[in-house]
């Protein structure tokens, strides 16, 4: 099975994603990781990424799609696979389509999942990270035990920059128009599903799995 998940910043993609792939013992394919991995290792497609990234510019989609490639064909993407991050507009979407093509593989569904701006607002402007080592809390859902202190290393946390309400309105509304054109094509080939995502994961991720099951 070659799912697509797709859903604005806030919406759970990655939580998702990670569980589907254990539950449909499907490769989880997330082009941040694959990015982050592929520098790390120093492989020539990292090597090239990263100059654009240290220009601060963004890695442009021949390479990100260059990457894919070999993952999306690789023997551990067998059983299928579930892309999360990619695509994020029209083009990149087109390009995607005509490798897989060429690769005699195609997509069965795209979940877009749908949260509203103020949960999306809440989940983010929340969420509270370790200095130190990392780890991730939320003051409303899971709440650290002694206020603004990590409970697994005692360091300080912080709220990141880019979780602060105006920045993730922003995130939300580059989101929704970079998207607007990639919804249309994958609904009009019959592949789009929505999903509220509003709701807690359990409920999202049973969803997921009838419309996938089902098809
Ligand atoms: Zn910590």
């Amino acid at each position: 099975m070659k799912i697509v998940l797709l859903g604005p910043p806030g919406a759970g993609k990655g939580t998702q994603a990670k569980d589907l792939s254990k539950r449909l013992a499907l490769s989880h394919i997330s082009t941040g990781d694959i990015l982050r991995e592929e520098v790390k290792n120093n492989t020539a497609l990292g090597r090239e990424a990263k100059a654009y990234m240290d220009k601060g510019e963004l890695v442009p989609d021949k390479l990100v799609i260059s990457m894919l490639q070999s993952r999306l064909t690789s023997k551990s993407a067998n059983n299928g696979f579930i892309l999360d991050g990619f695509p994020r507009n029209l083009p990149q979407a087109k390009a995607l389509d005509e490798m897989l093509k060429a690769a005699g593989i195609d997509i069965d569904n795209v979940f877009y999942l749908e949260a509203s701006e103020p949960v999306i607002v809440q989940r983010l402007s929340g969420r509270r990270v370790c200095t130190k080592c990392g780890a991730i809390f939320h003051v409303q859902n899971m709440p650290p035990k002694t206020e603004n202190i990590c409970d697994k290393c005692g360091a300080k946390l912080y709220q990141r920059s880019d979780d602060h309400e105006e920045t993730i309105k922003n995130r939300l509304h580059v989101y929704l128009k970079e998207t607007a054109a990639l919804i249309d094509y994958y609904k009009k080939q019959d592949k789009l599903h929505y999903v509220d995502a509003d709701r807690e994961a359990d409920f999202v991720i049973k969803d997921i799995l009838k419309i996938a099951k089902g098809s």
